[in-house]
């Protein structure tokens, strides 16, 4: 936590210090840079809170749209205690430059509030929840900004800001927000979207370069909803899944792990330590042997899956890792620094701009059935999921073989080339 509250502040500037480097090959204009240095909108608020004890808290909250050139913001809510302006900001950039990159018609967008969701009760969360989007009301809407999950937040907050949502205007009006529960006009298929999205770039740049998944093996740093569905779904597909943390401890089993019982024992005790610390039937012979979480950032695999925070990987750690492809399915765990060391290190990173965008590619198919009426079934879901991505990433691979320039550097490309289109047709006069 305190290591987080260290970097918190350069994320923003982390973030944009990729842009210069864009704008020199693509030839921005001056008007298009100028736009794209500061957000659209930023909303800061305060969200007083009833406690169950009948005392009064006050959170601080935030709704930052970065870029509505192309549509609507888009883009989830977190709930976490380093949560601020800057981070908030930042999410919202790669939120614009993410939804641009695979071609969604979306801005950018991104929420959080300054809270720890694991001291709350379930009733807390809820007023917390609704008081959140009392305080946004105004400025979200299905053609304004669309809310989502995001770290600590999940189908059940949406399903409560939903609700306040249609409460205040007195409307079903589901399409204001995505990744609702699927009885309250939730798409099948949202909650393993992420996961499965970044396993399928992952795939894709394996078959380009002539891998094959049974002789990979997986280290996943985070082990929330994506590191989890990422992890379940690449040992289905055959990869080797040899460590995984959370924020409290890493597992490691050298000839792989059983991912479900990993994940049935953080259910269980809410954490990973209780999985190596535990001397009952599942101890560290039949699931694997504690390591410290610096240690699962240097295993020497071949894929490293970042899925907790952004700034995993800085200039402080970079060097020790060992793995050859680096897959960022949290947002932005390299920081700017730490891709150079990398790139040195010769350390492919399939980026978060790329890697992360399943879960807003089944947010957006959320948003056509939610305006739409009609409901897909989950194999539509998943099938249009993976062309999309598999067509996104595809082009721009090749345009990162074209350009010699990093899968990162291409994303961004992509994302900003079509972006500053978009401001072109909108006309130069506002
Ligand atoms: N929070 C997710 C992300 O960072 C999903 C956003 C969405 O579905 O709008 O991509």
């Amino acid at each position: 936590m305190a290591d987080k509250q260290k970097h918190a502040p350069e994320v923003l500037k982390d973030a944009q210090s990729r842009l210069e480097d864009i704008y020199e090959r693509l030839d921005v204009s001056d008007d298009a840079r100028h736009r794209l240095a500061f957000p659209h909108r930023l909303a800061q608020f305060s969200i007083p809170v009833r406690m169950d004890n009948g005392s009064l808290r006050v959170f601080q909250g935030w709704r930052v749209q970065y870029d509505v050139t192309r549509g609507p913001a888009k883009g989830g809510i977190r709930f976490h205690p380093g949560v601020n302006a800057d981070e908030v900001t930042a999410l919202s950039f790669w939120m614009a430059i993410k939804c641009a990159a695979v071609d969604l018609p979306y801005g950018g967008g991104k929420g959080g509030v300054q809270c720890n969701p694991k001291e709350l009760s379930r009733m807390e969360l809820e007023r917390l929840s609704r008081g959140y989007m009392r305080e946004v009301y105004d400025i979200v809407g299905p053609d304004i900004d669309i809310p989502a999950p995001d770290v600590n937040t999940n189908s059940t907050v949406m399903g409560w800001m939903a609700d306040e949502y249609s409460l205040i205007a007195r409307c079903q009006c589901p399409g204001v927000i995505t990744g609702k529960p699927v009885g309250l006009g939730g798409s099948q298929g949202r909650v393993e979207a992420t996961g499965e999205g970044a396993l399928q770039v992952l795939n894709i740049w394996a078959q380009r370069n002539d891998k094959t998944p049974k002789n990979m093996t997986v280290a996943v740093q985070g082990f929330g909803n994506a590191g989890y569905h990422f992890a379940r779904a690449a040992a289905r597909e055959g990869y080797k899944v040899v460590a995984v943390s959370d924020s409290k401890g890493a597992v490691y089993a050298k000839e792989g792990l059983d991912v479900e019982a990993v994940y049935q024992h953080k259910n269980e005790t809410r954490e990973l330590k209780g999985i190596i610390y535990c001397e009952d039937s599942v101890g560290d012979e039949e699931v694997g042997k504690r390591i410290d979480n610096a240690d699962l950032l240097a295993l020497d695999v071949d894929v490293l899956a970042l899925a907790a925070l952004e700034n995993a990987i800085t200039d402080e750690n970079a060097r020790a890792v060992k793995a050859q492809v680096i897959l960022e399915i949290a947002n932005g765990p390299v920081t700017a620094a730490a891709d150079d060391i990398l790139e040195e290190q010769q350390i492919t990173i399939l980026p978060d701009v790329l890697a992360n965008t399943g879960g807003v590619i089944v947010s957006y198919f959320e948003w056509i059935q939610n305006r739409t009426g009609d409901y897909w079934k989950a194999e539509k879901v998943g099938q249009r999921m993976q062309e999309r991505i598999s067509e996104q990433a595809d082009l721009i691979f090749a345009l990162a073989e074209e350009q010699k320039v990093s899968p990162r550097t291409a994303t961004y490309m992509q994302g900003i080339k079509r972006i500053t289109e978009a401001m072109d047709h909108r006309g130069s006069q506002r």
